[in-house]
């Protein structure tokens, strides 16, 4: 590498940043108006995130990615709740159990000038059941005068109270330091096969795409009780189904047969609780409605699927109900509306009839093999070597930028670092992806591909 103008360190730096597993999750959870969206803000050291929105807004990002000394970790963000739908405690409650269920640890935000209020305490006790280590944050403590507010909270038996003051800064830095110690350093849903469990399955969609129906369909008879299982942790939200002849965890099937429907809010929640079930799971499989046009709501689903880095299926259930012409038009949607998971399996099914639901197992399988799916560096070299001078990247301002090589630095999902004698335009980077693509498979994987130029 040196001698292609690349430290050593530089290279070993950018391998290793690109290479990162899944990060840990962090929960911000508390009352409305205690500032949870405020230090998210912070947190993310951007301004894109929620203090702006109104109330019932619908905002579809509720994870967001943090650095903190150097540490990173994902964030997710509470603060758009809809509170006057359920009544503050249960929406709070329900609220935070989402949260909580898909975090690494907490940070548990009080108001410290009004005080722990029976909301707060309910929030408490649900942190106290969940287990997860709680970083205790008391907010709008703007001044020294505000401290002895703070310590009032010991009082919620959740250790030391981190006083701090969101809109202002202060304080944030030492509780950073905490979350950053109550954080795992690999996230405990760590990801492979090595501890043997069964792989673990997101079934999303929107609401009436058919989840509970398919989910009824495959549990079926051979539901398997989750305690007789060895090895399985017993965890009420999720389901141990047998499938295909293997074993899998269905996670978050409660967020689906619970089926609260509420009129505000009730898009967020839903992306809440989509958002979870992602987190935790290493494949998604993306329910779509096949006799319904492809939305919006579909299409943030599937982005926040890629996103989040998990492989995914695309299943188009109702098929029962298609004539010829909707399955026509569907086909054009499909290329014009999902072209940003072109390489996704997909199979066509009907919850109601059960059809093709054999197909649904050799489809998930593909995409996690995609998504496992690591090239040697030898051969990708080779690979690189022949696209580049067989295709070299545009001439621009009288220099040719090169790839000059190349390594997979990670998988679940495949990261590639690519190292280039120039900056190398947005195009060719979707050309060397599709080539990439062709040559070695990823079927239903995202990849990621970072370029470092060489100074
Ligand atoms: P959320 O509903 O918990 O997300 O709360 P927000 O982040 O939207 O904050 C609610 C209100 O409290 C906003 O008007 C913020 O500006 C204000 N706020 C947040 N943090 C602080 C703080 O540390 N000090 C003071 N004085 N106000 C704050
Ligand atoms: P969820 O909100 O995504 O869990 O959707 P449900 O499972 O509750 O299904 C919504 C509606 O679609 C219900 O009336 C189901 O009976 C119906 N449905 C689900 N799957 C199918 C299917 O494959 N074919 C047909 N015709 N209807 C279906």
């Amino acid at each position: 590498a040196a001698e292609e103008g690349f430290d050593i360190e530089d290279v070993e730096g950018a391998i290793e940043a690109a290479g990162h597993g899944p990060l840990p999750v962090l929960a911000v959870v508390g009352r409305p108006n205690v500032g949870k969206s405020t230090l998210v803000n912070r947190m993310i050291g951007r301004r894109e995130a929620v203090v702006e929105d109104r109330p019932g807004v619908t905002r579809d990002r509720v994870t967001y990615e943090a650095e903190w000394a150097g540490r990173r970790f994902k964030v997710v963000d509470t603060g758009g709740w809809e509170q006057d739908v359920l009544g503050i405690d249960a929406s709070v409650a329900a609220q935070a159990e989402y949260a909580i269920e898909a975090a690494d640890a907490v940070v548990f935000v009080v108001d410290a000038k009004v005080g722990a209020t029976d909301t707060d305490e309910a929030v408490v006790r649900l942190l106290r059941k969940a287990g997860k280590p709680v970083v205790l944050c008391a907010n709008k403590v703007d001044g020294p005068s505000g401290e002895a507010d703070a310590a009032y909270l010991w009082n919620l038996g959740l250790g030391e109270p981190h006083p701090v003051s969101a809109l202002h800064g202060r304080g944030t830095g030492d509780m950073l330091d905490a979350v950053l110690e109550a954080l795992p350093d690999a996230p405990e849903q760590s990801f492979g096969t090595a501890i043997g469990g069964p792989r673990r399955i997101a079934l999303i969609g929107r609401p009436n795409v058919g989840k509970s129906s398919l989910l009824n369909k495959v549990a079926g008879e051979e539901r398997v009780v989750v305690n007789e299982l060895a090895g399985t942790t017993r965890d009420p939200v999720d389901e141990i189904i047998e499938l295909g002849g293997k074993t899998w965890k269905f996670v978050d099937t409660a967020g689906i047969r619970k089926r609260v429907h509420l009129q505000q809010g009730a898009d967020y929640y839903a992306s809440l609780r989509t958002a979870a079930a992602v987190e935790k799971a290493e494949v998604a499989v993306i329910l779509l409605d096949a006799s319904e046009n492809i939305s919006v709501q579909d299409q943030r689903i599937v982005t926040m699927a890629v996103e989040a880095g998990r492989a995914i299926v695309l299943a188009f259930n109702k098929w029962d109900t298609l004539d010829e012409e909707r399955r026509y038009y569907l086909e054009r949607e499909i290329e014009t509306e999902l072209g940003q998971v072109a390489w996704a399996p997909r199979v066509n099914v009907s919850a109601r009839t059960g059809r093709h639901m054999e197909k649904l197992v050799p489809a998930i399988e593909t995409a996690l093999a995609g998504w496992e799916t690591r090239v040697p560096t030898g051969r990708l070299n080779a690979f690189l070597g022949e696209l580049v001078s067989a295709h070299p990247h545009p001439i621009r301002g009288g220099k040719q930028p090169r790839i000059l090589f190349g390594t997979q630095a990670g998988t679940k999902p495949p990261r590639f670092v690519l190292f280039a004698s120039g900056f190398i335009e947005a195009g060719y980077r979707r050309f060397i992806e599709r080539r990439l693509r062709e040559e070695f498979g990823f079927e239903g994987t995202p990849i990621h591909i970072s370029v470092r130029v060489r100074e």
